[in-house]
């Protein structure tokens, strides 16, 4: 849950975003003005039905200046691992070395004060101090409502408006518990797993699937007495990849130690971001992953906006409401009761348009 004081401010900046008219915002954005960015991301975050239509112009705007350029001049990763293997340390680590490198650095963060995050349990931590302080960086927690552990149902848009404002680099955080990792694999050029020293999968609470998912293992935390902790983690995972089907034939998935505190291996795991996205720009699969997420995100449209209107129907409210009290009683059968709310509902439709 988010602090009464995000709240507040979330609700002050919905009322700004919607004070604005779109050509300003999206020149604003262009311009790679901090402000108009921080807006615009609050804007498609918004139920408003006036921010959404503020937001869908300024989204379009975007898209046509995406199809603009190459798609090879940006990259998203998705960075993951449980609570406390060090992500935020990590993504502040490494966010100041691609700096170093030239790259603008836009990251979506995990809300501290989610409860998914851990924040609650770890703490006042404060997180990616000196990145967030950093001219060529942008963070932008990501909000508590209807995220999937930490991916914000708005992501992909955020992507877009990141990109649009000149970040070419875009950094997603989530919390390593499964179902965020599917979907941000689907928004993502490459998935870049955080581990423990010494744990095994089970004891680190990390689902298979994921391991599976990603492109780039690292053991972070290899530093002091977790070295030789950290070697044999290394190890075993090596062991355990090759077992798994290759993602891709022309990777192989790396695991890498490094320590975001001391900022051993960081340097040797940005290069390998780096020839990751050569290597798959070379060979096709770069611009592939991209052709499909474009699909899916398609698919995923359709789907949210048939279900939004479904939902939304008043009449269908109501009926919905009674055959889920009917299925609950074990009278209808969960299938014969959805049949029948669509039969209606595609009547009604048919109705609607009849007239
Ligand atoms: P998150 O919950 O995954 O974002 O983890 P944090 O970045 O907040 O880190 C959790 C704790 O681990 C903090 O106390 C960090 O200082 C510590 N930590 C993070 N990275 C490292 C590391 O590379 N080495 C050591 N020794 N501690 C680390």
């Amino acid at each position: 849950m988010s602090s009464a004081k995000d709240q507040a401010s979330r609700r002050f900046m919905e009322k700004q975003a919607g004070s604005l008219n779109p050509e300003e915002l999206i020149r604003g954005i262009q311009q790679g003005e901090r402000q108009a960015l921080a807006r615009a991301l609050t804007l498609v975050e918004s139920e408003n039905a006036e921010h959404r239509a503020l937001a869908r112009e300024v989204i379009e705007a975007c898209l046509q200046q995406a199809n603009g350029k190459t798609q090879n001049s940006t990259l998203r990763i998705g960075i993951t691992g449980v609570p406390g293997v060090g992500k935020s340390s990590f993504i502040e680590r490494l966010g100041l070395i691609l700096i170093g490198r030239g790259y603008r650095v836009a990251v979506q963060a995990v809300d501290p004060s989610s409860e998914i995050s851990g924040g609650s349990i770890l703490g006042d931590k404060t997180r990616m101090e000196k990145l967030s302080a950093h001219a060529q960086a942008f963070i932008r927690p990501s909000p508590a409502r209807g995220t999937l552990g930490g991916v914000a149902d708005r992501t992909r848009e955020h992507i877009l408006l990141f990109e649009a404002a000149g970040y070419d680099l875009t950094l997603i955080e989530t919390v390593g518990v499964g179902q965020s990792e599917t979907a941000v694999h689907g928004m993502v050029d490459c998935l870049l797993l955080l581990l423990l020293p010494g744990a095994g999968d089970e004891l680190q609470g990390i689902k298979r699937g994921i391991v599976e998912m990603a492109d780039i293992l690292a053991v972070n935390k290899s530093d002091g007495d977790n070295q030789q902790r950290a070697r044999n983690t290394q190890r075993d995972y090596q062991q355990a990849l090759h077992l798994f089907p290759p993602a891709s034939e022309d990777w192989t998935v790396p695991v890498l130690r490094c320590s975001a505190i001391t900022g051993e291996g960081m340097e040797e795991l940005c290069q390998t971001l780096l020839n990751y996205r050569d290597q798959m720009q070379a060979n096709g699969s770069f611009a592939r992953r991209r052709q499909s997420q474009s699909a899916e995100w398609l698919h995923e449209a359709i789907r949210d906006a048939l279900s939004e209107d479904f939902y939304n129907d008043p009449e269908i409210a109501r009926l919905l409401a009674a055959e889920e009290t009917e299925v609950q009683n074990g009278s209808v059968h969960p299938l014969r009761a959805a049949e029948r709310l669509i039969e209606r509902f595609r009547k009604k439709q048919n109705a609607d348009t009849a007239l």
